[in-house]
């Protein structure tokens, strides 16, 4: 039987309506920026098998790192031991996080990186006996799915059956030259009704919306707002974190630094699963303290695990590195160029980009997982290369170690398929 006939026996899918979608492709093998199946067919990975494989997949600078780690120290319970790798880590993180971020808080993923950030926010506020209830949070945005990162996403298609146990979020548009008075008003009204604790956002880039991107001037006088009333900022960076918008953070492009930044994916260069949620020694020294139960009483059984933490400073060694960083600015003029090229065809209603993120809009209606998302992620595959359509946005993330020629069967292919649709 072949890997795709076993699946259906006993596994269930992350996103996925098995009745509607019953077949995986069964993947034995990744290199690079290539993914090859079970049947011998190889795919370009567009979108770094989401936006965590940037330095490309099984990359040896990173494998053997985490190989003679592993005859090291496998794993060890985080709380009264330490190691290493996570000090390493913390001092690595801290030289290239913004100035402000100081302390470094170890999960699994990039729900729980958000999950940590709101319950550090709430308490926050709590330790200083102060009673803010209510979050802030974008329309459109995604931070996961355990329940605080869900109450704060705005995409009601993932939410629909959780939504009556969500904690209080009141969610403001997209920041944008047009709306920001009303949406700074709005924010007013909210704060004076209602104390905020604290504001989650996706800086720059919401990754979920099919990435949708606005500008820093005006998230900045959100941010203001935030800082003037002691909310706590919280940037989910676990999309755009790690050079993908041509910085090494998002936040980087503001001028107001957030109290919280929470990061995954690429944080540990697609190897292993690890999440961190890196604060302000403001926000640390608020549960530091004689009384335990002021005390952050969080943790996940594999904190800081020693081989993802070893994956994650090989990752940050890469994406510092001068190859690395010609190769960002090259991608970014690539897409550059395609974006200008594509622009004008009459089946594309705009084009948009943020470092080496690039993001296209086809001049039809859609709905988020209808047939034409269904019928592209074919076309594409049928051309050897991975990219997943979301409602009518086609976009690339591509690891930084893509080739040129790689690059360029991607737009290709990309071009071709605005025939189909
Ligand atoms: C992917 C993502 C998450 C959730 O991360 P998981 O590791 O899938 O739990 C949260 N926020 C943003 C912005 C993301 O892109």
């Amino acid at each position: 039987m072949t890997l795709q006939e076993r699946d259906t026996k006993h596994l269930w899918h992350p996103l996925t309506q098995h009745k509607t979608h019953p077949k995986s492709i069964g993947i034995v093998k990744a290199k690079d920026c290539l993914l090859f199946d079970e049947d011998g067919n190889e795919y370009i990975d567009g979108i770094a098998s989401w936006y965590t494989a940037m330095y490309g997949h099984c990359n040896p600078y990173i494998t053997e790192r985490v190989q003679f780690q592993m005859n090291q120290l496998d794993q060890v319970v985080f709380s009264g031991f330490t190691h290493k790798p996570a000090i390493e880590l913390s001092e690595k993180l801290i030289q290239i996080l913004p100035a402000n971020q100081q302390k470094i808080f170890f999960s699994d993923n990039g729900s729980t990186s958000v999950e940590v950030g709101i319950k550090m926010a709430l308490q926050y506020h709590f330790n200083q006996g102060e009673k803010r209830q209510v979050l802030l949070a974008l329309e459109d945005g995604f931070h996961g799915d355990t329940f605080g990162a869900m109450s704060v996403s705005g995409l009601s298609v993932y939410n629909g059956p959780f939504e009556d146990f969500f904690i209080e979020v009141k969610r403001i548009p997209v920041p944008t030259k047009d709306n920001i008075d009303i949406v700074l008003n709005q924010m007013q009204e909210i704060h004076a009704k209602n104390k905020i604790a604290g504001f989650v956002y996706e800086p720059l880039v919401q990754g979920a919306a099919a990435m949708k991107m606005y500008s820093a001037e005006q998230l900045d006088k959100i941010l203001m707002f935030c800082q003037d009333k002691n909310i706590i900022t919280i940037a989910d960076e676990v999309m755009t974190g790690f050079g993908k918008t041509g910085k090494y953070f998002a936040s980087d492009y503001l001028n107001n630094q957030p109290d919280i930044i929470c990061l995954s994916k690429a944080l540990t260069a697609g190897l292993l699963p690890m999440a961190i949620t890196s604060c302000s020694q403001k926000i640390y020294d608020a549960f530091y303290s004689s009384d335990l139960k002021k005390g952050f009483f969080h943790g996940h059984t594999y904190s800081a695990n020693p081989l993802a933490c070893t994956a994650a400073i090989a990752g940050i060694e890469l994406l510092k590195s001068e190859s690395i960083q010609i190769r960002i600015q090259e991608i970014i003029i690539a897409h550059k160029a395609f974006g200008n090229h594509i622009e004008s065809h009459a089946k594309v209603k705009s084009v948009r980009q943020t470092g080496v993120i690039f993001a296209l809009d086809l001049a039809i209606e859609t709905s988020r997982y209808g047939n034409t998302r269904d019928k592209l992620f074919q076309f594409y595959m049928d051309r050897g290369v991975f990219l997943r359509p979301l409602g009518n946005t086609v976009y690339i993330l591509a690891p930084y170690t893509i080739t040129n020629s790689q690059l360029e069967k991607m737009y290709e292919v990309i071009e071709e398929s605005l025939m189909i649709v």
